[in-house]
């Protein structure tokens, strides 16, 4: 896609002013190759798939072009975002009211895990954008309670979860669609697109502007990967114990494959005095959000975390990322290690791989064109 417009600057992009004064008051000096390729697009009214590899501003390509094309007279609802979990929608929402802090923007986050009259009556004083997780949208749409009669963008953030056939949320994205106005543009975003997700986009996109990542390109330049022999499942917890210092440098994430083992790590390693936290999906809300704020806010240094935690979610501070367990599906092996590394910040991997690992350590090897050598035995090199 060479032939596509870019624009090296925000000013370039002839966006209203006081979007400008909130994107350079929100830090941004320069907008990154994805943003200086796809907000144009996006304002442009095309359908757009925008592909490019974890920590690249991928939020607010999406966000400055939604801002952009919103109608401020209007207290109509016209820009709906999903994302698959209740964190990420968060987030989202709060970079969309972020960057649109000098429009009067009004943006709400819809989630499950709370009650909906919470939701409702904000929503009842108008709001220009949704930011939600898709059974609470849908939920919501079915109730009358969300209007979608007269949205005019959707967006899908990390849509090859959204609609991988294996996790459940692919039919209630259809049915969203159906009660969306025909006309409505659409705008798919994530950092890994399988060729099935494009097919799938075909049934609900009309020629789409495509800006894609070639496979061999989405590995992460600037982050060290190694792995770590632990011989046997056993020995894991030995090892991590013995990384703990380095862990807490900065902040770092801890992934498992299971609530079970998650739950099991936190309090074995709460017992040995390390301080940890822990999250996954069993959790009730108000206790998620709670770990989230301290996490975010960096009172705590170490999350224990399931997949729930692999995609989108946006914190500077993590600087290293441990697979506890080699993630089951090849593709969260980038989004979990992505979670470090932010926008060209540095961070390092590091995997437990067990003699049953082995093999799928080459695998991810293979898939994402990379070495992941052994751990140095100096364990300072890694900063
Ligand atoms: P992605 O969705 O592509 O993984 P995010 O949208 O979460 O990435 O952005 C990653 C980080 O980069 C965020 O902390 C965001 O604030 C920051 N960021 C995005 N765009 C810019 C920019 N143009 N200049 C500086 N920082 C940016
Ligand atoms: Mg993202």
């Amino acid at each position: 896609s060479g032939k596509l417009k870019v624009s090296p600057t925000f000013e370039a992009m002839n966006l209203k002013d006081d979007l400008l004064r909130g994107i350079y008051a929100y830090g941004f000096e320069a907008p990154s190759a994805i943003q200086s390729r796809a907000i144009t697009q996006i304002i442009s009214g095309r359908d757009t798939i925008a592909q490019a590899q974890s920590g690249t501003g991928k939020t607010a390509t999406f966000t400055i072009g939604m801002l952009q094309v919103i109608d401020f007279k209007s207290k109509e609802l016209q820009s709906l975002i999903l994302s698959p979990t209740r964190e990420l929608a968060k987030q989202i929402s709060q970079v969309v009211c972020n960057l649109g802090d000098y429009m009067n923007i009004s943006a709400q986050a819809i989630t499950g895990g709370k009650t909906m009259q919470m939701d409702n009556k904000k929503l009842s004083r108008g709001t220009h954008v949704v930011s939600g997780t898709p059974g609470r949208v849908l939920d919501m749409i079915k109730r009358r309670i969300l209007n979608t009669r007269h949205l005019k963008l959707l967006v899908l953030d990390e849509a090859d979860e959204l609609l991988s056939e294996t996790l459940g949320f692919k039919q209630q994205i259809y049915d969203i669609f159906a009660k969306l106005p025909t006309s409505v543009q659409v705008v798919v975003v994530s950092a890994t697109m399988s060729r099935d997700i494009l097919e799938i986009t075909k049934k609900f996109m009309s020629d789409p502007v495509k800006i894609l990542v070639k496979q061999d390109q989405i590995s992460l330049e600037g982050i060290k990967q190694y792995h770590v022999n632990v011989d046997r499942e056993e020995w894991k917890f030995d090892t991590l114990c013995d990384l703990y210092d380095s862990l807490t440098i900065t902040q770092c994430v801890i992934f498992c494959n299971t609530k079970k083992v998650v739950d099991w790590l936190a309090s074995k390693l709460t017992q040995a005095n390390f301080a940890v936290s822990s999250m996954h999906g069993d959790m009730k809300q108000e206790d998620r959000d709670k770990v989230m704020n301290d996490f975010r806010s960096g009172t705590s240094r170490v999350l224990i975390s399931t997949d729930v935690w692999a995609r989108g979610i946006d914190v500077q501070q993590v600087s290293l990322v441990i697979n506890y367990d080699l993630p089951e599906l090849l593709e969260n092996y980038i989004h979990r290690i992505g979670r470090s590394g932010r926008f060209g910040r540095k961070g390092v991997a590091i995997n437990f791989v067990t003699r049953q690992d082995l093999r799928k350590l080459k695998e991810i090897e293979k898939h994402y064109t990379v070495k992941i050598p052994a751990m140095p035995a100096n364990i300072q090199e890694l900063s």
